[in-house]
């Protein structure tokens, strides 16, 4: 079983929507996609609109994701956006549990748990943030903190029809992401995403085999290689270092480099 190789980038709260629109433009222009890789991006919502117009009138090449969703599908929910919402737009992809959101926003397991059933009832893909704090990480609990954090938010989710193959995980270990992360090392993300991989194979059986885990947190093209190598990480989620198209096209250049490299030294 070869599970397909996922890169792509979160803009934040960045990036006016003809910005965005020029930034698919230009990536989708200059990009090779090998075929079993699947390039993302995740503008703001205020972006969506004019970029899968881009997409429409372009070449349809990469997934367009959303950065948050509501569960509701309508109602009384001021400043709230929903998965129908999305689907009319024509959105790929979900983020869902960004450690912003978590920290800033105090999103819960069990409020992702929510928005997982929504997104994945309508058919769209799944992209679930995970990660332990620099606190969990002292007290040596990140194995069990991506666990509880994965069987919640994933819970009945084996249930669904066809739903595990709309899922992919993003491990980002919360001390090693933004502008104050600190840059994590292989050896400190081998054992939780080994973690994450039985996690997944516990709350969704064989098909959680099948789960794309992406790894992000302060990757750029110095170290981009050295995480795709690992066996369990099946590509990146990426912040500043591709924020521009030629930083996009650099780190996932060298992420492909550090995947090769892995199917070489794993067989
Ligand atoms: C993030 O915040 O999800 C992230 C990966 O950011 P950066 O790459 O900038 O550390």
């Amino acid at each position: 079983m070869t599970r397909p190789f996922l890169f792509g980038t979160n803009f934040k709260m960045n990036q006016t929507p003809s910005e965005s629109a020029a930034f698919y433009t230009r990536l989708t222009e200059t990009v090779k996609i090998p075929k079993d890789v699947n390039l993302f991006i995740i503008p703001p919502f205020t972006s969506l609109a004019a970029v899968t117009d881009a997409a429409q009138t372009g070449p349809d090449a990469l997934w367009i994701g959303a950065q948050n969703v509501h569960w509701a599908s309508d109602g009384a929910y001021t400043g709230e956006i929903s998965v129908p919402m999305l689907a009319a737009l024509g959105i790929d992809l979900v983020l869902l549990g960004h450690a912003e959101r978590r920290r800033d926003f105090h999103e819960t397991d069990a409020n992702l748990n929510k928005k997982v059933h929504a997104v994945l009832a309508a058919g769209l893909r799944v992209l679930l943030a995970v990660g332990e704090t620099a606190e969990e990480r002292a007290f040596a609990v990140s194995e069990e903190t991506v666990a509880r954090q994965l069987k919640i938010a994933l819970h009945g989710v084996a249930d669904i029809e066809r739903a595990t193959s709309l899922v992919q995980i993003a491990y980002e270990p919360v001390w090693s992401i933004g502008a104050g992360g600190t840059p994590a090392k292989p050896d400190d993300i081998d054992p939780v995403a080994n973690a994450i991989r039985r996690t997944l194979a516990a709350v969704l059986g064989e098909p959680g085999a099948n789960v794309p885990i992406l790894y992000g947190g302060s990757v750029d093209p110095s170290n981009a290689g050295s995480f795709t190598a690992l066996s369990d990480i099946d590509g990146l989620f990426v912040g500043r270092a591709a924020w521009t198209v030629e930083g996009f096209l650099a780190t996932f250049k060298a992420s492909l480099a550090g995947r090769n490299e892995g199917d070489r030294v794993s067989g």
